[in-house]
């Protein structure tokens, strides 16, 4: 007797018609056909089911501020860095946590169950990371909640930053930010690769870093980043997020640098959706897309997986939180066309971000937290082409949010009544 059995699921790996039986908040058994009653049973229809979606870099001390103070007219990363200043010394931990539990809601609705967020630490009060880390406490029993501490002003650059990560570190941040490119020299960059990899090392915790977010070829502190990484015997625990510098860099040092990038098993977090929007902005014609070397890396063996970064907050004014719309949007930005190409993205959007993530029972096997998402496609590149509806999401065996299936009533004589999209790709016969 199984609490929950999903039937009749397609699964990310291409298998079919497989039954998912739930005990308690564990995966119990995965195969074609399960023999047996359960409290409650879905019958999936040969749709997708899916391991849920996971967002390794965002930014939840910012979301949903979009239009305070004002809104960002000209669309620019200067005027957002602007009013985000603005915007900074007015937070409460009330409004903060009042955001962040929304945007939660939103993306478990998603099937979104795990987001590691960056906290800004530049206002001494730390008023971000006192509201975060309630946020990370009360949706624990729903989603993973991550967060890093993040010297956005800079680590050397903005006085008092050093003593403010300290303390985020100390309140109970899991992870050390920086953002080295924002540093005011090459050298003070490298330094605070260097001053918060040994941190890191001390606290025996993980690294994320905001690096080369930039198009000058020159900036070159992933280079950095990996050698510390190395040197502190940190392989494996350090991601280097953006990386957009590396779109520009000469393809010689490319050849050299990722190799290196291998050796301490950086995890490459690109965010599609915000580097094509923000990178290349003073080019004239031909403009640069920006994106990091997204194919290069996944074939030299990187773990890449793609972030959220921002939804409607002082710098991006979009997003939904729909991990699809950022995978749809890597499968053109970095030419992922071939159906290998998008099974990698699919990939990149669930087991890389968990890998990077690092969290524990992940995934459709037996003995698994019994955490998934059903979605209205049959298999992850439909998935990937429409951002179908989740039609339920499970996390630890129980049914946390669900959504009808998109159907369009069509009024047109001599027509089918209703219209489908997820029911249209030809190989349906239809
Ligand atoms: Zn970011």
């Amino acid at each position: 007797m199984f609490d929950l059995i999903i039937r009749n699921a397609n699964l990310p790996d291409g298998r079919q018609g497989i039954d998912i039986g739930i005990s308690s908040d564990r995966i119990a058994e995965v195969s074609a056909k399960i023999d047996a009653a359960a409290k409650e049973e879905i019958d999936a229809t040969g749709r997708l089911v899916s391991p849920p979606f996971v967002d390794p870099h965002f930014h939840m001390d910012a979301t949903l501020s979009l239009g305070l103070p004002r809104m960002n007219r000209s669309g620019t990363l200067l005027e957002g860095i602007a009013l985000w200043g603005e915007l900074r010394p007015t937070l409460t931990r009330e409004a903060l946590v009042e955001r962040a539990l929304r945007y939660c809601d939103l993306a478990v609705s998603q099937g979104l169950l795990a987001i590691r967020s960056h906290v800004d630490t530049s206002d001494p009060r730390l008023v971000t990371v006192e509201a975060l880390l309630e946020v990370r406490d009360r949706v624990a029993p729903y989603l993973d909640l991550q967060l890093v501490a993040f010297p956005q002003d800079g680590y050397y650059r903005s006085p008092g930053a050093v003593d403010a990560l300290n303390r985020a570190l100390d309140m109970g941040v899991d992870i050390v930010g920086g953002i080295p490119h924002f540093e005011r020299t090459m050298g003070d960059g490298a330094a605070s690769v260097e001053a918060l990899c040994r941190i890191a090392a001390d606290r025996g915790l993980p690294v994320d870093m905001h690096c080369d977010e930039t198009d000058d070829p020159m900036s070159r502190h992933i280079e950095t980043l990996a050698a510390q990484t190395i040197r502190f015997g940190l392989q494996g625990r350090v991601a280097g997020s953006h990386l957009t510098s590396m779109h520009s860099m000469d393809n010689y040092y490319v050849s050299k640098l990722i190799p290196l990038m291998a050796e301490a098993e950086i995890n490459v977090i690109p965010n599609p959706l915000i580097n094509i929007m923000l990178q290349g902005r003073h080019d004239t014609y031909p403009k640069r897309r920006g994106l990091t070397r997204v194919r290069e890396l996944i074939e030299a063996g990187l773990n890449v997986s793609f972030g959220h970064d921002c939804v409607m907050d002082p710098w991006y004014s979009m997003g939904s939180g729909d991990m699809l719309e950022v995978g749809h949007m890597a499968i053109h930005v970095a030419q992922m066309a071939g159906i290998e190409d998008k099974r990698k993205v699919f990939d990149a959007l669930t087991v890389n971000s968990a890998k990077t993530m690092g969290l524990k029972g992940y995934g459709l096997e037996k003995g698994c937290n019994a955490d998934l998402v059903i979605l209205q496609a049959r298999d992850p590149l439909e998935a990937l082409r429409l951002k179908p509806n989740r039609l339920a999401v499970v996390r630890r065996g129980k049914i946390i949010a669900r959504t009808p299936p998109r159907v369009s009533e069509l009024l047109i004589d001599g027509r089918p009544s209703s219209v489908d999209g997820s029911e249209y790709a030809p190989s349906f016969g239809g």
